[in-house]
């Protein structure tokens, strides 16, 4: 049976390195894969970056992608043998139940990477869906300045300062995030 997979983590976990890495490990078997990014990430440009230096081509979601549609019609010229969206915590809803779909109907494994929660601690609409119906959830772990876990995404401004208010999404923008553990988070958030 084929499987919805979430990996999540904070910013700088090493999500897209292991995305590359399982990539890698289906091609270097012969294997068919197809990976997937978000269009509105404008650092990504259709490419899955990881920070260690790996990047790979990929295909680019909108809003409006249907993914059940433009997969399963792939998959029927050249069978795909695994699916891997990075940013997947800019899926709509129902794009995570086109995937869900293309695992239950097509047999094709798909492994989602994404941010569990925003600059404010709320989760994305993709990732709480994600959360509610992947077969398997798994943590990717980031580091606090403090040596804890880092589940939680700071925005910060250019001066390093925290950014309190804005849109869950800030399309085009400079902002940078800083990976923390809760309690570093609420501090710099609610101070
Ligand atoms: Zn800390």
């Amino acid at each position: 049976m084929a499987k919805l997979y979430f990996y999540y983590a904070s910013m700088n976990a090493g999500k897209s390195s292991h995305l590359l890495q399982a990539d890698f490990n289906y091609r270097e078997r012969g294997m068919a894969t197809m990976l997937w990014t978000a269009a509105l990430d404008s650092r990504s440009a259709g490419m899955v970056r990881s920070r260690i230096g790996l990047e790979s081509d990929a295909h680019k979601f909108t809003p409006e992608t249907d993914l059940w549609a433009v997969i399963s019609a792939a998959h029927k010229v050249q069978p795909l043998d695994c699916v891997l969206v990075d940013e997947a915590q800019f899926l709509e809803p129902a794009q995570v139940w086109q995937l869900a779909r293309l695992a239950d109907e097509a047999g094709i494994p798909v492994l989602c990477y994404g941010l569990r929660t925003d600059f404010q601690g709320a989760l994305f609409p993709g990732s709480a869906v994600l959360l509610g119906i992947a077969d398997a959830l798994v943590e990717l772990k980031a580091v606090c300045h403090c040596g804890r876990k880092a589940t939680m995404n700071l925005r910060v401004d250019d001066s390093g300062a925290a950014v309190k208010q804005g849109q869950q999404t800030e399309i085009g923008g400079n902002d940078r995030y800083v990976a923390l553990w809760r309690k570093h988070f609420s501090q710099a958030l609610n101070g």
